[in-house]
C-alpha cells in the first residue's frame, strides 16, 4: 500500500497516484478499463469511486499512452487479414446466436456479451477460451447475474466478426449469413453445433411406452432438443444437422429435436455433455 504520491507500474508504464491504493488495484483497474468495462462495474468492483477510475485513466493518458490499445492491438481478421481460428469462431458464432449480444461501449469499442447458466462451470470457462482464441490475447472478464454469467470481450471489430449484430432482438429481424461464415460452418459443422446446443440446447431424458408381447412396457430414451426463436438461425440448425446425417424433426415452431439412436449418439461424440 502507498499513501499520497506513489508510483504504480502498470503494463503500460508507472503511474502516479495519489490515493491509498496498491499498485495491483490500479493496474487491475486499467485492465478492466482497457477491456472496455464500464467506469461504474470497475468502481464497484475495485470499491473506489468512479471518478477515481476516471482519474486514474486520465494519468496515464497524460503519458502519451492512449487507453484502447489492447483493442487496436489485435489486428481483424476481416478488415485487417488476421488469421482466424476458425473451429473457435464456429462455436463462438454458435454461443452468439444462442445466447450472445453485441453492445456498443465508450469510444466506438463494442462488447460481446454471452450470457449462460451459472452451473455450468467448464462450459463457462470454455467460453473465455473460445473469445481468447477469436481474438487473441484478450482478456473476458465475467458478472454474475441471478442465475447466470456474462462474459464479455470488448473489441471493435466484433460487428465485422458477427455481422448478424443490429439494433433490436435476433428473432425480430431477418438474419443472413454471410458466405464466408457459410464456409466457415461448412469447414466446422461440429463446432457450430456444439456453440448452438449447449447455449440454446438441452439434452433431456424422455419417456415413452411400447407393447411388446402384449404388455405395455416403458422406456426412457435422451434426446436433445435445440430452441430458438429466430427462423433463419433455426434453419441453419436444421441445414448443418442435414450436413453431418443427423435426422431431426421440428416438434414446434421453436423446437427441434434429435431423438434417434444413432442421431443422439453422433451428436454426444460431435459436441460433448452440457457441464
Ligand atoms: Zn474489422
Amino acid at each position: 500500500m502507498y499513501s499520497e504520491m506513489s508510483s504504480a507500474w502498470t503494463p503500460y508504464g508507472p503511474v502516479v497516484t495519489n490515493h491509498v491504493r496498491s499498485d495491483e488495484t490500479v493496474a487491475s483497474a486499467l485492465r478492466d478499463s482497457d477491456a472496455g468495462m464500464r467506469d461504474a462495474d470497475n468502481a464497484a468492483k475495485h470499491g473506489v469511486a468512479v471518478k477515481t477510475i476516471r482519474r486514474w485513466r486520465r494519468l496515464y493518458q497524460r503519458r502519451g499512452q492512449p487507453r484502447g490499445q489492447a483493442h487496436t492491438l489485435a489486428r481483424c481478421p476481416r478488415c485487417d487479414g488476421a488469421p482466424l481460428d476458425q473451429a473457435a469462431y464456429a462455436e463462438l458464432l454458435g454461443w452468439y446466436l444462442g445466447d450472445g449480444h453485441i453492445s456498443l461501449g465508450r469510444r466506438a469499442v463494442y462488447a460481446l456479451h454471452i450470457y449462460n447458466d451459472l452451473k455450468y462451470v467448464d462450459l463457462n470457462a470454455h467460453i473465455q477460451d473460445l473469445m481468447r482464441r477469436v481474438k487473441p490475447n484478450c482478456r473476458p472478464h465475467t458478472r454474475e447475474r441471478p442465475g447466470c454469467l456474462n462474459t464479455t470481450v470488448a473489441w471493435k471489430h466484433w460487428p465485422c466478426l458477427l455481422p448478424q449484430h443490429g439494433p433490436g432482438r435476433k428473432n425480430e429481424r431477418i438474419l443472413a449469413l454471410e458466405g464466408w461464415q457459410q464456409e466457415i460452418i461448412e469447414q466446422h459443422p461440429a463446432d457450430f453445433l456444439r456453440g448452438l446446443f449447449h447455449s440454446d440446447g438441452c439434452r433431456a431424458k424422455n419417456w415413452a411406452t411400447r407393447t411388446v408381447a402384449g404388455k405395455k412396457k416403458r422406456y426412457e430414451y435422451p434426446r436433445w432438443q435445440f430452441t430458438n426463436n429466430s427462423a433463419d438461425i433455426m434453419r441453419w440448425c436444421q441445414e448443418t444437422l442435414d450436413l453431418l446425417d443427423i435426422p431431426w424433426r421440428q416438434s414446434y415452431w421453436k423446437t427441434l429435436s434429435v431423438s434417434k439412436r444413432a442421431g443422439v449418439a453422433k451428436l454426444d461424440e460431435l459436441i460433448g455433455p452440457k457441464s
